[in-house]
């Protein structure tokens, strides 16, 4: 053990797909790289999703997630149609295999249309089972502004989060973070709602960017940052990067995160379990090199991502025992060098 380090609260994680992950022997891989043909092999795929076929991806994952030092996941699971609760059961499986990890699910219906009464009825059963969020991906829906609003009612009426995939696409007129700004206040989700992804808000015009980064951030709505993912999926044929616009939604004010999302499944096939390095990858890529900028991706994965995983943020706040030691001597020396670390309990 090294003499010194960053001692930080194990990571939590924001963003995670556990029911898919490693999971290609019953989808197959993604041979486009496109988000689209990743939807149309998982939803071909589903009669083959049984909780044995799946439960092994996801511990697989936690293993890593362990090893990586993250402590508490929060992850995507997908629910209701013909697939019914069979990826939920698989994460649940996983779960209790690897208990140094605590593992949250959020209720992603495999409809986009959460204004239908059929997929409501499933994120209420999935609330019942345990479900810390009303997830999904309104944004595809056929009617993408009643999807939104239905789900911050939902989450509001089941008293839960809200934690939506949004505009994960290059495509600037698919925009829905108006409308999802306006449906949390009205619902009175302000803090408890995280827009995930939102590529497309780094395709408008900067000034109608910044604008929509102040409503995200006057109605309490976090984002979180998928490097990852939308590096691979994003800008395939128009040459732009897919990432979330960084600087600006900082520079309005709204909370922060960043997420692994996918882990050699259907959709992305690299991966990593390690929110430094997620971190690492978003300094290169969002150009935040400078010492403050290392500083603050620092933070955000270390402190960040715990508050939008309803978690005490410091050591110190809630009286954690659940640490970790980095091998750094700054949160941006972590960041810039993505160093071994330690669990010190747990
Ligand atoms: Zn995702």
């Amino acid at each position: 053990m090294p003499d010194a380090g960053l001692i930080v609260p194990t990571f939590a994680e924001p963003h995670a797909h556990l029911d898919r992950a490693f999971s290609t022997a019953v989808t197959g891989w993604n041979r486009s790289g496109s988000l689209d043909e990743a939807v149309e092999r998982f939803l071909g795929s589903i009669d083959r999703m049984t909780v044995e076929a799946l439960s092994p991806g996801g511990r697989r994952a936690l293993d890593l997630l362990y090893d990586a030092g993250v402590g508490h996941v929060r992850t995507h699971t997908a629910v209701g149609g013909p697939l019914e609760f069979r990826a939920w059961e698989a994460v649940e499986k996983a779960a209790a295999s690897v208990p140094g990890v605590e593992v949250r699910q959020v209720a992603m219906p495999i409809s986009a249309n959460l204004d239908a009464r059929e997929v409501a009825a499933c994120i209420r059963e999935a609330a019942a089972r345990g479900a810390v969020a009303v997830g999904g991906a309104p944004w595809r829906a056929d009617d993408p502004v009643s999807a939104t609003r239905a789900a911050a009612l939902l989450a509001a009426e089941l008293g839960i989060g809200l934690d939506l995939h949004v505009d994960e696409t290059d495509d600037p007129a698919h925009n829905t973070l108006a409308v999802l700004a306006a449906a949390v206040t009205d619902a009175g989700l302000t803090g408890r709602a995280t827009a995930h992804h939102c590529c497309s808000l780094a395709r408008r015009p900067e000034s109608v960017a910044r604008a929509e980064a102040e409503a995200l951030a006057a109605a309490g709505v976090a984002v979180v940052v998928c490097p990852v993912s939308n590096l691979c999926l994003q800008g395939r044929s128009c040459g732009a990067r897919g990432l979330a616009p960084i600087g600006w939604l900082r520079d309005a004010g709204v909370l922060i995160g960043i997420g692994l999302d996918n882990i050699r499944d259907v959709v992305v096939s690299v991966g990593t379990a390690d929110p430094l390095r997620a971190a690492w990858l978003m300094a290169i890529a969002g150009h935040l090199t400078g010492e403050d900028d290392l500083e603050w991706l620092g933070r955000t994965v270390t402190a960040g991502n715990r508050r939008i995983c309803n978690l005490p943020e410091d050591v110190d706040e809630g009286g954690t025992d659940d640490l970790l030691m980095i091998e750094a001597a700054s949160l941006a020396e972590a960041v810039a060098l993505v160093p071994p670390r330690q669990r010190l309990v747990g």
